[in-house]
């Protein structure tokens, strides 16, 4: 398997020049943009990782995973589809032009950022930071690493430069979508797209989707079935921003991108994979990241179509 991935890693090191690091967050420019890792965990508990599969990268929209899934717990299918849709967009992952469409009266998806705004809005806790403490606990349950955090750096750059999001949460408590504060609704987005994590952590993430909400270590089940099938299938239709038709075709994965340059993928039934390369395409998603996930959804035949 190790050799798969050097093969991955080699592969993708011809595609990172395309690409640049985010810049509309300054912060997240101070990064190696040659950087590759890639890190698996098969259900049999075996890990196997190459490249700069342990340098932390905020999670950035991998994030809204967690929240939406946190959220479904939290509230139930009904609550939080009411206040957010389930269809993609082929808008980019910032887009607010849909908001105002009257038949819609929700944001599109959870993937997008307005629909990630306000699905974070649904998490149980009195007041922001329970609801952040919240979301960090359930990170690091799920990646089985009790030491996550948040970068505080790339926090005060998100709050610094956030006035997109800010607007669109202005704008969806204009309509009644959002019912609660956004000032302190928004730090805890920015909050929960500043966790700090590794492609291993990623890998066991993804690993725990692919198991079907099950823990692999304890078999104990820590996220219900119906929760993890509904969110890959969110992941498989609007994961990869207005690039997810391609991946779904080219790939055929479920998966999350950030903007840090991770990327989550779970193969139902086989594999979690952590993928991390901070040089970005044109939509935000990481260049050589989505190239290993390429070739080894070829060689390893990993798509689920
Ligand atoms: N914090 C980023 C933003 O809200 C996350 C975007 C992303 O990873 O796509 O703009």
């Amino acid at each position: 398997m190790e050799k798969i991935l050097q093969e991955a890693i080699l592969h993708g090191q011809k595609y990172t020049h395309n690409g640049n690091p985010a810049s509309y967050i300054p912060e997240l420019q101070k990064v190696n943009s040659s950087d590759l890792g890639v890190y698996i965990r098969t259900l049999d508990g075996k890990e196997y990782g190459v490249g700069s599969y342990q340098q932390k990268f905020t999670i950035q929209s991998i994030s809204k995973v967690l929240v939406l899934t946190l959220a479904l717990m939290d509230n139930g299918f009904d609550k939080v589809f009411g206040k957010v849709g389930v269809e993609a967009t082929g808008d980019p992952f910032n887009s607010i032009v849909r908001l105002e469409l009257k038949h819609l009266q929700k944001p599109l998806n959870p993937m997008i950022n307005a629909g990630a705004i306000a699905t974070t809005s649904l998490i149980l806790g009195k007041g922001g930071n329970e609801q952040i403490e919240r979301i960090l606990d359930f990170a690091k349950l799920v990646s089985d690493n009790p030491h996550i955090s948040i970068n505080e750096d790339v926090y005060h750059s998100e709050v610094q430069t956030g006035d997109r999001n800010r607007s669109l949460a202005y704008f969806m408590k204009s309509t009644g979508v959002i019912e609660e504060d956004v000032e302190s609704l928004i730090q805890v987005y920015f909050k929960q797209c500043s966790i700090e994590m590794n492609c291993q952590d990623l890998a066991r993430i993804g690993a725990l989707y692919s198991n079907n909400g099950i823990c692999l270590k304890t078999g104990k089940e820590i996220i219900p079935k119906s929760i993890c099938r509904t969110v890959m299938a969110i992941m498989t239709t609007c994961g990869l921003y207005d690039a997810s038709g391609e991946f779904a075709v080219n790939v055929g994965i479920p998966a999350k991108s950030g903007v840090g340059g991770g990327i989550l993928a779970a193969v139902p039934n086989k594999i979690g994979i952590g993928v991390y390369g901070p040089a970005l395409d044109d939509k935000g998603n990481s260049i050589g990241g989505i190239e290993i996930l390429s070739y080894l959804s070829d060689v390893l035949d990993l798509s689920i179509f």
